[in-house]
């Protein structure tokens, strides 16, 4: 899939979009979603412009790859997540229901989650 350079994960790294940003680094944004389905719900976004996991493992340089595993890990950290655990997700594409075409990790966590298939 082509990138959308308006999508709104793009709109909101240029600054066009507020967000409610929980950490940033050079190459990654962590930001609150904005219809949280768990008492922490949060996005950790590469800066670059990557659509799908296989788009951004095949295309970006590992200080890229490396600094969004690390800011998963520091966002769940420091939101509080650890001792009790949480979920990271991804959707990507038409089956997996991806809504932004710009590549996220979900972070959820808070409160337990049950199982996600069954
Ligand atoms: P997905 O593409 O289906 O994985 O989900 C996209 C996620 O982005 C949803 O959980 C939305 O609630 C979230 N979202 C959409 N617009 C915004 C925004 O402007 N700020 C923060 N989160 C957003």
């Amino acid at each position: 899939m082509a990138y959308d350079p308006n999508n709104i994960f793009a709109r909101i790294l240029r600054g066009e979009i507020p967000s409610k940003k929980i950490y940033e680094d050079e190459h990654t944004l962590a930001f609150h979603d904005i219809n949280p389905l768990a008492p922490v719900h949060a996005l950790v976004i590469p800066k670059g412009e990557y659509v799908s996991f296989a788009d951004f493992s095949a295309k970006a340089s590992d200080a890229e790859i490396a600094a969004l595993v690390r800011a998963v890990g520091k966002v769940a950290k420091d939101l509080g997540c650890e001792q009790d655990g949480y979920r990271i997700l991804s959707n990507i594409g038409q089956n997996g229901h991806q809504e932004v075409p710009h590549l996220h990790i979900h972070i959820f966590g808070g409160a337990s989650l049950g199982r996600m298939l069954n």
